[in-house]
């Protein structure tokens, strides 16, 4: 290879940080300018352009243009950065990034499969330059955060998710794939928009959908083995239950909304009861949204408590409540309602909205994971300060404009009583004097960890008691790789960690090795 190709491979590539013997070995000599300087200088210089910068997109943009020129460093300026830059790669800015995808689309990042390729997959995966895949996260860009249909711009969630496999579990880049699947859009606006990078054509459903999805999942399989983790992301509730009950017997999966945010979320409030008191089944939950999350966090809280009680599931359940864009579920919805509300259908009258819920069934924990911003109304918030001492309250909703409630609101509607945490962050809040600290409950806790213990184990399927283990150590406010590291202590991996967490800086500090 030339010095010349090798400045533009990404994965390769150091820019001024190539030493002088490096230059001499490589034909790299008279294609940068003389100096050479340090990686630890380079990521200085990468971090001052970023502040510069006022808006959060062009952060994000220069950051994804980074990833595309010198991945060693864009990892390195991410591990170190966490904070800071979470925010960016991650919840909200990607959020924004997905919705003007097409707009600032510049080098294309992961793999497209859309319905041209139907009978194809398996041929379009081998155009994917690396063989030995881990980890693959995959959309269909039906649900993107809480911004709906978003078509295949959503591919910014996936690229996101996975460069936290990497800074956060410490998966090699090369081995973590992420895949957009392609089969149209019911959004009208990005159908209109002249700049949509997509299919220009309405969502492929039923069978449509069923078969494009079932030879995907085969080809997968086929290329890669039965050890490759795929985590789906972001699908709409009707297909994503669907999916994983599916595939969960056959392939190595798991859904991240749906599990991922239950083992973060049960891990959270494990947390919380330590500040509130009392076990898990002494408390009573309230959900504002009954999708994915919802239900997905309901279980898990449910299977939890009966481990404990020993109570059957269905005498715990009854602890935990769901309201959806209708009211509060209860037993004579029944008929409408879809397969995974049907658990959570108790015996009450009918509630039509979140306020009345409140004040009927006196809970102790509310959780918003509706994807709706601004539904933790004052009066919602002045009721659960009204009947607890220390109301737990949950704003799961992502990015920030659809946060049920913000920090700041729920901190000072409870008169600085609640303990709160959100699902994108907020920064600390200032109130009489006194600064509180909210916590970030968000499925970023979990899935890294989680999927390393996975693929480092060589599970092949994803079992209940997997999320539970994981969940254990993890709580709010602690050091993020901290929390990664007991999140794969507890699952799988073990005492082995610690030798890969070497590998792992190893893996961006050492310097390239060419044949
Ligand atoms: P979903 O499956 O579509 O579920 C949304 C639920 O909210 C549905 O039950 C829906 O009711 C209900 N809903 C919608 N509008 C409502 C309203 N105005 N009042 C009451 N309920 C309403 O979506 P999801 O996958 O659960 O995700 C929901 C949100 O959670 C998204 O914003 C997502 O970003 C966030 N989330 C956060 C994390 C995290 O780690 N923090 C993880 C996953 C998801 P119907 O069933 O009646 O339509
Ligand atoms: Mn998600």
């Amino acid at each position: 290879a030339s010095g010349y190709t090798l400045l533009r491979d990404p994965h390769h590539n150091k820019g001024l940080a190539f030493t002088e013997k490096e230059r001499d070995a490589h034909y790299l000599r008279g294609l940068l300018p003389p100096v050479c300087i340090t990686q630890g200088l380079q990521e200085k210089k990468i971090l001052h352009n970023l502040r510069q910068y006022q808006v959060p997109l062009q952060r994000y943009m220069a950051l994804m243009d980074l990833q595309e020129r010198n991945e060693r460093l864009f990892y390195k300026l991410l591990i170190d950065n966490v904070e800071e830059l979470l925010p960016i790669v991650y919840t909200p800015t990607v959020g924004e990034a997905c919705q003007k995808y097409g707009c600032i689309f510049r080098h294309p990042q992961g793999l497209y499969l859309s319905l041209k390729e139907k009978g194809k997959i398996l041929e379009v995966l081998k155009n994917w330059p690396e063989r030995s895949i881990q980890v693959i996260v995959v959309t269909d860009g039906e649900r993107i955060l809480g911004l709906g249909d978003l078509g295949c711009q959503g591919m910014g969630i996936p690229v996101g998710k996975l460069s936290l496999y990497t800074a956060l579990g410490g998966v090699r880049p090369s081995a973590c794939l992420p895949i957009t699947i392609d089969v149209g859009t019911n959004n009208e606006q990005l159908l209109k928009d002249e700049f949509y990078i997509g299919l220009r054509q309405r969502r492929a459903t039923g069978q449509e959908y069923a078969e494009f999805l079932h030879e995907f999942m085969c080809a997968v399989k086929q290329n890669y083995g039965e050890k490759v983790l795929i985590q789906f992301e972001d699908f709409a509730n009707h297909n994503a239950f669907e999916l994983l009950s599916k595939y969960g017997t056959t392939h190595l999966v798991f859904n991240d909304d749906i599990q991922g945010t239950a083992s973060v979320v049960l891990a959270g409030l494990v947390a919380a009861l330590k500040l509130v008191g009392g076990t898990l089944a002494e408390h009573t939950f309230l959900f504002l949204g009954a999708g994915e999350a919802g239900t997905g966090i309901a279980e898990l809280i449910a299977l939890e408590m009966s481990k404990q009680t020993k109570a059957p599931l269905e005498e715990t359940r009854k602890k935990i409540w769901l309201v959806d864009s209708k009211g509060l579920i209860v037993r004579s919805r029944k008929e409408s309602l879809q397969h995974f509300k049907k658990p959570w259908a108790h015996e009450h009258e009918p509630v039509s909205n979140l306020l009345d819920a409140v004040k009927a069934i006196k809970p102790t924990v509310l959780i918003g994971s509706s994807g709706v911003g601004k539904t933790f109304t004052k009066e919602v918030v002045e009721a659960m300060a009204s009947f607890n001492e220390k109301p737990i309250i949950l704003a799961l909703s992502n990015p920030t404009s659809q946060s049920e409630c913000t920090a700041e609101e729920a901190y000072r509607w409870s008169k600085g009583r609640a303990i709160f945490a959100s699902g994108s962050p907020f920064d600390p809040v200032e109130l009489n004097g006194k600064v509180f600290v909210p916590g970030q409950a968000n499925n970023a806790y979990i899935f890294p960890g989680l999927g390393l213990g996975l693929v480092i184990s060589g599970a092949i399927r994803v079992h209940d008691d997997m999320l539970l283990a994981a969940c254990v150590q993890v709580s709010f406010g602690e050091i993020i790789c901290y929390i990664y590291h007991e999140a794969c202590l507890a699952s799988i991996w073990g005492a082995e960690l610690r030798k890969f967490k070497i590998v792992h800086l190893v893996l961006v500090e050492i310097p390239i090795m060419l044949p």
